[in-house]
This record gives C-alpha cells, sequence and structure tokens, in this order.
C-alpha cells in the first residue's frame, strides 16, 4: 500500500509554535484546549491576527519543531511494511525546506530522501492512503483520506479519522 503522510500538525506539532510565539509576543501562553475547531489566528484579537498568520512564513517557524506523540515509532513501523512517502505543502513557505528536511533527518532518518515530497498542490501526488489534517487536501484526494486530528478539523464529519499514531498503527495493523 502506497500511503502519504502530511508534516505540519500530523508528524510535527506546528500549532505548538504558534503558542510560543504568541507567548513570545504578547505574554500570553494559549494550548490547543483553547481553541477547538479554530486556527489560532481565529481567536486571537483582530489587531493580532496578521501578526499571526504571517509567522510560518517567517524564518525559523518550523525549526525544532516538538514531534507529535507516538509519530516517530508508528512511521517508522509502517515504513518497513508500506509504500510509504512525507507529503508537505512547503511551497507555501519559502522559509520552511531546510528546516523541514532537517527536521527529517534528525527525527525520521529512515525516510529516504526520495520519500519526501516537498510540494504545491497535493492532488498531483497519488497513494492508497493519505493522512493529513486540511480538508483542502483530503477533499481533493483520490484514494482513502483520513483525518489526523488537530484543534481546527475536530469537526470535521466526511473522513475516516485518526486521534492519535497509536490509533494508526491499529488501523494498519488492523487491515487485510
Ligand atoms: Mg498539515
Amino acid at each position: 500500500m502506497r500511503i502519504l503522510i502530511d508534516m505540519d500538525d500530523v508528524l510535527a506539532d506546528a500549532v505548538e509554535r504558534f503558542f510560543e510565539w504568541y507567548e513570545r509576543d504578547f505574554g500570553i501562553r494559549y494550548t490547543k484546549a483553547d481553541i477547538p475547531g479554530k486556527h489560532f489566528y481565529q481567536i486571537v484579537p483582530d489587531e493580532h491576527k496578521q501578526l499571526v498568520r504571517s509567522y510560518p512564513h517567517q524564518k525559523g517557524f518550523f525549526k525544532d519543531l516538538p514531534v507529535i506523540q507516538d509519530a516517530k515509532e508508528t512511521v517508522e513501523v509502517l515504513s518497513r511494511m508500506h509504500e510509504l512517502y512525507i507529503v508537505s505543502a512547503a511551497m507555501e513557505f519559502k522559509y520552511s525546506f531546510t528546516d523541514k528536511y532537517e527536521w527529517l533527518d534528525e527525527h525520521f532518518p529512515f525516510i529516504h530522501w526520495k520519500q519526501r515530497i516537498f510540494c504545491g498542490n497535493k492532488h498531483l501526488v497519488k497513494g492508497d492512503v493519505l493522512i493529513d489534517d486540511h480538508d483542502f487536501n483530503l477533499s481533493v484526494f483520490p484514494g482513502r483520506p483520513i483525518v489526523f486530528t488537530a484543534p481546527h478539523n475536530i469537526h470535521y464529519k466526511e473522513y475516516e479519522r485518526m486521534n492519535t499514531w497509536l490509533e494508526a498503527k491499529n488501523f494498519f495493523e488492523g487491515m487485510p
């Protein structure tokens, strides 16, 4: 099976970086429990929205992001049993490439460069399963789209869902 896996908010905890930088700039620390069903920029004061939305376009946003719990162990197991690709729409953030590449080298060294796809529109990448946190990627995927739970997608109803990487491990182990 060819499994495609997104990076941000699936393997790498980008939401935490928003909280971290917002605390740096405004002295208030949010948590995921504060933003159910929302993107972070949607809950900050109007005068902060533009700055918050610019964070991922700034140098260093993607550097040393925390790894989502159990992602490394599960992806390593899956990579031995399946044809696995990391698919990140990195083109949106021009400073992200090196940080993302080095992040994979550090935390997912078993993912060969040939399995790393930094792209624009993901619908050009074909596979059997896509694990992603965004509707705009899942809705155009021609295979089996699976939403990985993040604060902004808890209301998605139209996809199979994985809340954790342990659930993902059980999901693939239970497949015929
Ligand atoms: Mg993502």
